[in-house]
């Protein structure tokens, strides 16, 4: 071989370069990732909306030795313990060792995803077919949601006050809903429209019947007929669909995707490609931190993040508040000494859309975890924005563990943007960087990621932990 040029050796000591990752890891790393996502499309299959990922996530935590914990119980060292608020977003910790004063080290990720929400009054009938109404929870291209066979997934609060569980849609034997669409020969004048504007919101409507309820006597046969389905099986009328939350998701199981099965089709990558590794970071036989660490599984941030269970209500505070006081340390310092990885996706470049994306500084798939110094949309408005100080920090535990990362803007800057939940974080006075993993389709039904970075978001979350 010959020798390198000494512009070459040059170039390597100075040139930053980010390169699929399968070029650098050792064959059983990669197979360590992959056997990874056996449990992460475990994960994707199990909690399609929040409420069954807080369902998931608090039997992980049990099985892991985690407790219930409510304000003014008392914390012990080593102590692992969980809020479960309200059913829709959790925290987990664990109490280290040293002293609460140096902070806590965090990863917060959400569980909510972009779907098709019932209305409060969904069930109709018209011109023969049933349908329930939806309102989009979100932000989707709705057009991708007609013709495709979607599940029911939530609950209804009856007037006593009990709770049904309904799933419908994922067992092979289970009926599926569906959103119609015109066939091309009648779409003349749709096909002349935006794809905003081609599928209206009021146009989302869940095919759920066609067959009339057995009495001549009865009107609104259909919609009858629907409702006592529903009432035979979970003992509901339409008045209890008032206090509900059921969402339409897309029916399919997350599957492997690419002839090399390097990468997952899903629902609902984003963010439960980053919920699931801040889980299994918490829950890692190699954690041996001494500090307090805790996992943050958020609800809403599709929507705002507003709300009591969103990452701008006061819980988070509240909670590392109660752990200061409860440890004998001043919260105002416990907070000031914590970092926080703000685990979300990115969008990950598309070469059949390369106008979109400005590629020195975009997030490829395969690349690793993807690190956002900052987010926000027409001049960095609605980020907080790292410090160069904390990106050092982090980039040097990264480097330290052998987390395969890259840097990376979401979009060209004229072109969009997005948020996450990082600026509320540091709102708090506590030092946060977006981090996650790159995902191609992004909110669409079907998302696409690579093994490789779900398993390097699991090993970044474990080693700020560990640091
Ligand atoms: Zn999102």
């Amino acid at each position: 071989m010959n020798e390198k040029t000494e512009g070459q050796k040059l170039s390597e000591k100075l040139f930053y370069k980010s390169e699929n990752a399968f070029e650098k890891l050792e064959k059983a790393e990669s197979e360590k990732a992959f056997e990874y996502c056996k449990g992460y499309k475990k994960f994707l299959d199990e909690a399609k909306i929040e409420r069954e990922a807080v369902k998931c996530a608090e039997a992980m935590a049990r099985e892991n030795g985690f407790v219930p914990y409510s304000f003014g119980d008392e914390l012990k060292i080593g102590g692992k313990y969980y809020i479960n608020n309200r059913g829709k977003s959790m925290f987990l910790f664990r109490i280290g060792s040293e002293n609460i004063k140096n902070g806590i080290r965090i990863a917060a990720a959400h569980i909510d995803s972009p779907r098709l929400d019932l209305k409060p009054r969904p069930v109709y009938e018209d011109s023969g077919l049933g349908f329930f109404k939806t309102h989009y929870y979100g932000g989707v291209k709705k057009y991708q949601w007609t013709a495709t066979p979607l599940a029911l997934h939530g609950s209804v609060v009856l007037s006593d006050n009990s709770v049904i569980d309904i799933t419908i849609g994922e067992d092979e034997n289970d009926p599926v809903l569906y959103i119609n669409d015109l066939p091309p020969h009648l779409a003349q004048n749709q096909s002349q429209k935006t794809l905003a504007l081609a599928i209206e919101g009021e146009t989302l409507n869940l095919l759920v019947g066609s067959m009339p309820y057995p009495d001549k006597e009865a009107s609104e046969k259909i919609k009858l007929n629907i409702l006592s389905i529903l009432n035979k099986k979970y003992g509901i009328t339409e008045a209890d669909l008032i206090s509900a939350e059921l969402c339409a998701v897309p029916a399919a199981k997350a599957r492997d995707a690419g002839l090399d099965r390097s990468m997952i089709a899903a629902y609902g990558h984003d963010d439960r490609v980053c919920a699931y590794p801040a889980l299994t970071a918490l829950f890692d036989g190699t954690l041996d931190s001494t500090h307090t660490v805790m996992a943050v599984l958020a609800d809403k941030e599709e929507t705002g993040s507003d709300g009591n269970t969103g990452m701008k209500s006061a819980l988070l505070r509240d909670l590392i508040d109660e752990i200061a006081r409860a440890l004998g340390e001043s919260p105002a310092l416990v907070r000031a000494n914590s970092k926080c990885l703000s685990a979300d996706v990115n969008v990950a470049f598309d070469p059949n859309f390369p106008e979109v994306f400005e590629k020195r500084n975009t997030a490829f798939i395969n690349h690793g975890v993807v690190i956002s110094k900052y987010t926000g949309a027409r001049g960095k408005s609605g980020t907080s924005d790292a410090s160069a100080e904390f990106l050092g920090h982090i980039r040097s535990i990264f480097d330290k563990n052998g987390v395969i990362w890259q840097i990376a803007e979401l979009g060209k800057v004229d072109q969009g943007g997005g948020g996450t939940v990082a600026a509320y974080i540091a709102n708090l006075n506590i030092d946060v960087i977006d981090l996650g993993v790159p995902v191609l389709s992004m909110h669409a039904p079907t998302e696409i990621i690579a093994k490789l970075d779900v398993y390097m978001a699991h090993k970044a979350i474990l080693s700020l932990f560990n640091a």
